[in-house]
């Protein structure tokens, strides 16, 4: 008892209708149980766990009644029909309060589904006591069945895709939690199709119409049919579909995917024939019971995306390709919230020093980041997530303007430096990006040669014509640009001749080759006098020996930068640092050791 009871109460919330808006098509089926019996009196209500509550009234004010003692509740406790023809003499029920209130006479049929559980009643009450004749009784069982047919057509409603006429996805969690508890701990696996990609399907729709997405539509649903045997399709998605395999082989789950990969691939046999799916499929093995319907969907749907990032067909979804997009996805959201809080930010300065004179000229502004979670991430891991994104433009924002902050501060000590900054490819599509640039440092009054920025030549590449306008601009406005990470790409050296470039930053990637294989000791003495040649001037970073020191300063390079100069160094620390190489500079230009 107390456990159908349990799934009584879970098959009503399920329904999603406890506590919805009244509605007329309920009403006209109580109101006709009303004139029906000649009663001021009717409701549909459904006995929830500790009420009665009401989805259609006609003569009662209130939506709801406590369960205990009411007539509507043994109803659907025994789904059958309850005839009281005077509460008054009732033994269960003279003393409920429907029969304190007044109430003589009740009827009421049941609301039941399809798999037998009792949702509640149709009922009638009157004021005085009263039999009923067996035409009203099964008029009222009718209008009963009436009430559940509108209620499971409105349940089903929210649960069909309108446009294919598949169940949709939330049918496709229902049912995989169904399948969950009824099948705990056995294997499936889930499948995702997606016929086409963002770009693809907005291509379509602009250059096709909607009637040629939905002929592919059609098509590949065809096509996925024939290769499921039995197993139910889901419209999870514009074009996405979805199934549940019941094998925990995965073989057999390649079989069909194959089958419907060949199938929906492009096919000539029709007029939108220029149009054709452009597939791909992931597949998750489930473990029933212990992932919920939601993350099933997103592990399949996942695979399929990584399949399509990849040039493939097919994706199978991997655990740990998993947690990596988590991460990275956490590490967006938080750095953005660090950001809008300008919270667990800060700038470190690496000293950039002259080979000839052994002097600090500089310094490369290098942005660091702790969060409270996860603790201090490095640049090099969240700032190509970040110039994949939108955020590329807040970050670069807040490290202009803390570097500026930090020149004028540093100027106003009578600390004369270059700060250079890092740039990401996504500024340069910023149309303002060197008008926002320059008016921080008008702002700040500083001069102009008081930065340099730096950019990789992927970025400069990456964005053609509009990026080379920005560049332009800011080197017309008197700031220096600089390659970095020069060497690492695999650009021609075309892109050289047009860059308004000041300096070439050699990546440290080559120095811990020098002086132990010739080949680099050749190409370093080659980029160097490349670099001069084109007239700019070449910094090395990264150089961590005495003996790459000693050959850069052989070669002619101009400046150099890393852990044997100093470290990035916080702000404080970068001044007792320049304080302390400027004194020990004064007597003999010696060597600056870490
Ligand atoms: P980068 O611009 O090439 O910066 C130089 C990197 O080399 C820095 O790493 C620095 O700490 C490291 N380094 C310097 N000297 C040595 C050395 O002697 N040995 C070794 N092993 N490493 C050395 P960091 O700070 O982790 O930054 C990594 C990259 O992240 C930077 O490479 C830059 O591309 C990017 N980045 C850092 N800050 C910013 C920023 O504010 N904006 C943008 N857009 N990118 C930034
Ligand atoms: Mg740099
Ligand atoms: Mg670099």
């Amino acid at each position: 008892m107390a456990q159908s009871e349990a799934a009584r109460i879970e098959a009503l919330r399920n329904l999603g209708i406890l506590d919805t808006a009244p509605s007329e098509s309920f009403d006209r089926i109580t109101r006709m149980a009303a004139r029906i019996f000649d009663l001021p009196v009717a409701a549909v209500s459904l006995t929830d766990s500790d009420r009665q509550w009401f989805k259609s009234r006609v003569g009662v004010d209130h939506w709801e009644l406590p369960r205990e003692k009411a007539p509507c509740a043994e109803v659907a406790e025994n789904a059958e029909v309850v005839l009281i023809q005077d509460l008054l003499k009732s033994e269960n029920y003279h003393d409920s309060p429907l029969g304190k209130s007044g109430v003589r006479f009740y009827a009421g049929a049941p609301l039941v589904t399809r798999e037998g559980h009792g949702l509640g009643a149709l009922c009638v009450v009157g004021p005085s006591p009263r039999s009923a004749t067996d035409e009203e009784i099964s008029a009222l069982k009718d209008l009963a069945a009436m009430v559940m047919s509108q209620i499971e057509m409105q349940h089903a409603f929210g649960r069909i895709d309108p446009e294919s006429g598949l169940p949709n996805r939330h049918q496709f969690f229902e049912d995989l939690e169904d399948l969950a508890r009824d099948h705990a701990g056995e294997w499936r696996h889930a499948v995702v199709v997606d016929l086409l990609s963002g770009d693809d399907l907005t291509n379509l729709l602009r250059v096709a119409g909607p009637s040629a997405l939905e002929n592919l539509t059609a098509r590949s649903l065809r096509a996925i049919r024939a290769a499921l045997s039995s197993a139910k399709l889901y419209a999870v998605g514009q074009t996405q579909y979805a199934f549940v395999v019941e094998s925990a082989e995965i073989g057999d789950v390649l079989a069909i995917v194959a089958q419907i990969r060949d199938e929906t691939a492009g096919r000539a046999d029709t007029i939108d024939a220029a149009f054709t799916a452009n597939t791909t499929i992931g597949v998750a093995p489930v473990e029933l019971g212990k992932v919920s319907a939601r993350d099933v969907l997103r592990m399949a749907s996942g695979a399929s995306h990584d399949a399509r990032d990849a040039g493939e067909a097919i994706g199978l979804y991997s655990r740990s390709l998993d947690d990596a997009h988590r991460r990275r996805f956490s590490m967006l959201e938080k750095l953005r919230r660090a950001l809008v809080e300008n919270a667990g930010l800060s700038l470190h300065f690496q000293p950039r020093v002259d080979l000839r004179s052994g002097g600090c000229i500089g310094a490369e502004a290098l942005l660091r980041w702790t969060d409270p979670e996860l603790g201090s991430v490095s640049p090099a891991e969240f700032i190509p997530l970040v110039e994949k994104t939108t955020l590329a433009r807040s970050v670069t924002e807040w490290v202009v303007a803390a570097a500026v902050a930090q020149v004028a501060g540093w100027r106003a000590l009578g600390i004369d430096l270059v700060v250079s900054l890092n740039i990401s490819a996504a500024n340069l599509v910023e149309v303002d990006f060197a008008d926002r640039l320059i008016a921080e440092l008008e702002k700040a009054s500083l001069p102009s040669s008081a930065i340099e920025i730096e950019l990789t030549e992927s970025a400069v590449i990456a964005n053609g014509a509009s990026g080379f306008a920005q560049l332009d601009q800011i080197a017309a406005a008197g700031i220096r640009i600089a390659i970095d990470d020069f060497g690492t790409g695999y650009s021609s050296l075309s892109y050289l001749e047009r860059l308004p470039a000041d300096v070439m930053k050699i990546d440290r990637s080559f120095m811990a080759n020098i002086g132990r294989d010739a080949r680099t000791d050749t190409l370093v003495g080659t980029m160097i006098t490349l670099a001069h040649d084109l007239g700019y001037r070449v910094v090395a970073e990264g150089v961590e020996t005495i003996e790459v020191y000693d050959f850069l300063a052989e070669k002619g390079c101009d400046e150099v930068q890393g852990y044997l100069i100093a470290r990035p160094l916080t702000p404080s620390a970068f001044v007792d640092w320049f304080k302390d190489a400027e004194s020990r500079l004064e007597p003999e230009p010696a060597r600056l050791s870490a």
